[in-house]
């Protein structure tokens, strides 16, 4: 039997930050329009149209990559919540804590998984510190129901 209620939680928990990532998408590129815009006014005493544009271009497309790259997780996340495969961990198979999904919805691994992977990760990397701890401010609207 399916348990609907972690399902439904995940679901909003992922519609919400997907709200979030696009409201913050829409204001990014609006304030980078107004940067750009006074930029394009300074570059145009020297360097004429064409390479404003040009710049123009760069910049907001570097911008909505970054953004995208991380709705983009949180589609496929979706996806993978009405298969019913979300939230599952690749390497053990049991729920990851929706607490953990709040912080990181692309995770794919318990925390004990991704423990025993960061670990070996960081004897690679030499001791690349403290990457999964930093971030409990997501924890607060869980609670509230
Ligand atoms: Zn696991």
């Amino acid at each position: 039997m399916r348990d609907t209620v972690r399902q439904d939680k995940l679901r909003s928990l992922l519609e919400t930050k997907k709200a979030a990532l696009l409201a913050n998408l829409r204001k990014s590129m609006g304030e980078q329009r107004t940067e750009n815009a006074r930029m394009s006014f300074e570059l145009a005493q020297d360097d004429g149209d064409k390479s404003v544009e040009d710049h123009e271009h760069h910049v907001q497309s570097a911008v909505q990559s970054m953004k995208s790259e991380q709705l983009e997780d949180i589609e496929q996340a979706l996806e993978k919540l009405a298969e019913g495969s979300y939230g599952i961990c690749a390497e053990c198979g049991c729920e990851i804590p929706i607490q953990r999904l709040a912080i990181q919805p692309a995770a794919s691994y318990c925390v004990a998984c991704q423990e025993k992977i960061d670990r070996i990760s960081k004897r690679e990397t030499l001791w690349n510190k403290d990457i999964t701890s930093s971030d409990d401010e997501t924890y607060d609207y869980l609670d509230d129901e």
